[in-house]
Formats: C-alpha cells, sequence, structure tokens
C-alpha cells in the first residue's frame, strides 16, 4: 500500500489524481492533500476524502475532526516530505510547486510530476536534489509521459531525437491579426483537453509548448537542437522518440489525464485505468504539421532560452505567468502575452543561478518588467 499525498488537489490534474487513487484502493492511500486560495471545494474534498493531513494556504474558518489541518507554506513543504508519504502527486500550477518539489525530492520522494514551471525554473537545482537523495521524477505531463514511455524502448544513445507533439490549440488556423482580440473565454476553449485555466491559455499561445520543450530538455536531458515540435491537432499521439535506425515509437491513447498521472503513480506495473479504451477506427485522420516558428514566436523564445541557459528560461516562465494574470484581467491583450515575455527577455542581464534566491529574483525581475511593459503600452 502506497501512502499518496495530492498537491494542488482542487485542481484540474489534482482531482484526476484523486480518481486514480479511488480506483485503487488495494494499491493507494490517500495521506494528504493540499490547495490554495479557493476554500469552500477544499473543505468538500477534506469531508468527502478524509485525507490523515490537509495543508491550506491560510487557516480555514471551519473546523473539521479527523483531519489534521494545516496551513501555510512550511506546512506544504512538511507534508511533501513527510515521512509516512511515498507518493506525491505535483499538481500545484506555477513557479509555487519548486518548494515543495525540492523538498520531496530531497525527502527520497517518488514525485509524480503534472507541474512544468517547477523543472523549467529549478534546473540543476532539481538535479542536485535527485543525485543527493532517493528521491525519483515521473512525468504526468501526458507529452513527457509519453516520451518517458518511448524512451523505455531503447538506450539513450540511440535517440535521434524527441518529437514532442502539440495540438497548436484552439487558433492553430487562425492568421495572426485575428488573434489580436481574442478574449480570456475564447482562449480557454481548448480543443481536445480539458485543463486549469492557465495551462488553458498556455496552450492557445503555444506558451505551453515552450515550456515542454525545456521541461523534456531537464527531465530527459537532451539539448534543444535534439528536441522537435510538430503539430498534430487530434491530440492522440502524445508524442514520439526516432532512433537513429529509422525507427520511431509513439505513445497513443484517448485524451485522459488519469493515465499518465495513474503510470507515474504505478510505473513500472501498469494497471487497469478509468480511461476510455482506444478506438482508433473511430478517430478521423491523424495529422502532423511542422509549426512555423515565425508564425509562434513562443516556441522560438523557448528554444533560445534553453540555449542560453541561466535564468533566461527562469524569465520566459516568469514573464508569462505575471502576463497570463494581466490577460486574464483584462490588462493585457492576446499577442501582448508573447511581446512582453520578448520584452521581459531582452531587458534581463542573464547570469547563472546558484540557488533557490537567484532563480526567486529572476522571477521577480521577469514580473516586474512585464507590469513595466503592461504600463507603457496602456501609457500610449
Ligand atoms: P489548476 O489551476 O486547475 O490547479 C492548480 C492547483 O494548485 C489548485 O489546487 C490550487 O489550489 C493549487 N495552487 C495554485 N497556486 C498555488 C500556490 N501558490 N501554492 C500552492 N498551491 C497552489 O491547474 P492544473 O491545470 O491542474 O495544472 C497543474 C499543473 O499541472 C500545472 O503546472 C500545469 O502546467 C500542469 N499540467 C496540467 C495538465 C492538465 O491537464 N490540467 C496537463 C499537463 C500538465
Ligand atoms: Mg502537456
Amino acid at each position: 500500500m502506497k501512502h499518496v499525498a495530492i498537491l494542488g488537489s482542487t485542481g484540474s490534474i489534482g482531482r484526476q489524481a484523486l480518481d486514480v487513487v479511488r480506483t485503487h484502493p488495494d494499491l493507494f492511500s490517500l495521506y494528504g492533500i493540499s490547495a490554495h486560495s479557493s476554500e469552500a471545494p477544499f473543505l468538500a474534498q477534506i469531508e468527502a476524502e478524509r485525507p490523515k493531513v490537509a495543508v491550506f494556504s491560510r487557516p480555514l474558518s471551519t473546523d473539521v475532526s479527523g483531519t489534521d489541518v494545516r496551513w501555510g507554506d512550511q506546512a506544504l513543504y512538511d507534508l511533501a516530505a513527510d515521512p509516512q508519504v511515498d507518493v506525491v502527486v505535483l499538481a500545484i500550477s506555477g513557479i509555487a510547486a519548486l518548494t515543495p518539489l525540492l523538498s520531496a525530492l530531497k525527502a527520497g520522494k517518488r514525485v509524480a510530476i503534472a507541474n512544468k514551471e517547477s523543472l523549467v525554473c529549478g534546473g540543476d537545482l532539481v538535479k542536485k536534489a535527485l543525485e543527493v537523495g532517493e528521491g525519483e521524477l515521473l512525468p504526468v505531463d501526458s507529452e513527457q509521459s509519453a516520451l518517458f514511455q518511448c524512451l523505455e524502448n531503447g538506450r539513450r544513445d540511440e535517440v535521434e531525437k524527441l518529437i514532442l507533439t502539440a495540438s497548436g490549440g484552439p487558433f492553430f488556423r487562425r492568421p495572426r491579426e485575428e488573434l489580436k482580440n481574442i478574449t480570456p473565454e475564447q482562449a480557454l476553449k481548448h480543443p481536445t483537453w480539458s485543463m486549469g485555466r492557465k495551462i488553458s491559455l498556455d496552450s492557445a499561445t503555444l506558451m505551453n509548448k515552450g515550456l515542454e520543450v525545456m521541461e523534456a530538455s531537464r527531465l530527459f536531458d537532451f539539448p534543444g537542437e535534439q528536441i522537435e515540435v510538430l503539430i498534430h491537432p487530434q491530440s492522440v499521439v502524445h508524442s514520439m522518440v526516432a532512433y537513429r535506425d529509422g525507427t520511431v515509437m509513439a505513445n497513443l491513447s484517448t485524451a485522459d489525464m488519469r493515465l499518465p498521472i495513474q503510470y507515474a503513480m504505478t510505473w513500472p506495473r501498469r494497471m487497469p485505468s478509468p480511461a476510455a479504451p482506444l478506438k482508433l477506427w473511430e478517430r478521423p485522420e491523424l495529422t502532423f504539421f511542422k509549426p512555423d516558428m515565425a508564425r509562434f514566436p513562443a516556441l522560438q523564445m523557448a528554444y533560445d532560452c534553453l540555449k542560453a541557459g541561466g535564468g533566461c528560461p527562469v524569465v520566459y516562465n516568469g514573464a508569462n505567468e505575471r502576463a497570463a494574470e494581466l490577460f486574464f484581467a483584462g490588462a493585457l491583450g492576446f499577442l501582448e502575452i508573447e511581446e512582453s515575455v520578448s520584452f521581459a527577455l531582452d531587458r534581463f542581464r542573464n547570469r547563472p543561478m546558484r540557488d533557490l534566491e537567484d532563480i526567486l529574483a529572476a522571477d521577480g525581475e521577469a514580473r516586474r518588467l512585464v507590469d513595466e511593459f503592461q504600463k507603457t503600452r496602456r501609457s500610449k
């Protein structure tokens, strides 16, 4: 029996991870959950799931019996490292997941990681935490899970390239001029996946795929030159690995995140899952296109940041996180998201990221630069 902590349990991934735990009462028991900001859904989860520990961002307004309720950042890091926990599902969104990730890895946990921002920003710190401890990192992000599974079929030095598929988001076929006035509501309508707000927006801007290029590089230790992106609007092929003999391994399934979540938790075993089986004969044709880098500057910037290293990936991520907040608040236009990231990267003086303080400082700088961009835009 594995004891599971789901960090970010009220989110899209968190709720699906709970579903996986419930599906396998013989394999998993829920030890802890955590969430941020909205209290009602968290209280409902505590009532329904009765975890041993529940951590919220601030004190809860009502008492709960039977669950040890804690609050604040330190309580979150403690839950990630709790000696009772075997598997941590990291389903927090944004760079806020970085400290709990390091805490879990140092304590030797298996981390089923959905969060990509922490990997993009954490770079060498995550690598070091993996080297010094017994911790292991199993990808949940569907593309990374697909790469992980395809990589299980060959040796590393036999790999020619990793091929990340991208749905292209809801505006893949629209001319760029039309994108200027996209509203948050339009941006949140993802064609093939139902996800949290920020990642849905990132899929529309292609920032998500940019983050995933860097995420793949961090997880599997390949340079940008060996990572390719292909637009595949149907989201049936989740990613592929091309080997040097010309063989391409692909991973296919229905678009259901419970599948990669579960595999990260049960690896190296495969178990029955709640995901519907794939009926390829009922699918329309599967198509693939090379992305036009000029049309998707977010993707080109990610490759550039990966190559530059240092704080550039942190700034790419931090600027994007801030720009997304401003877009949802109606203070930035859709195309201004990538423009503000580019603005921040242009002004950032790159330097090595030696520790967490360096990373958080670069992240803060990126956010301030986006605010500066926003002010200059609005005063025009
Ligand atoms: P979401 O917004 O639906 O949920 C986020 C969760 O994190 C919530 O429980 C929230 O309370 C918690 N949280 C938010 N800010 C926090 C903070 N500062 N400190 C602590 N907790 C905080 O997000 P999601 O769509 O479930 O995505 C979670 C992560 O997984 C993201 O990094 C995303 O990129 C990645 N991911 C998601 C999907 C998907 O299908 N949703 C797919 C692949 C990867
Ligand atoms: Mg993904």
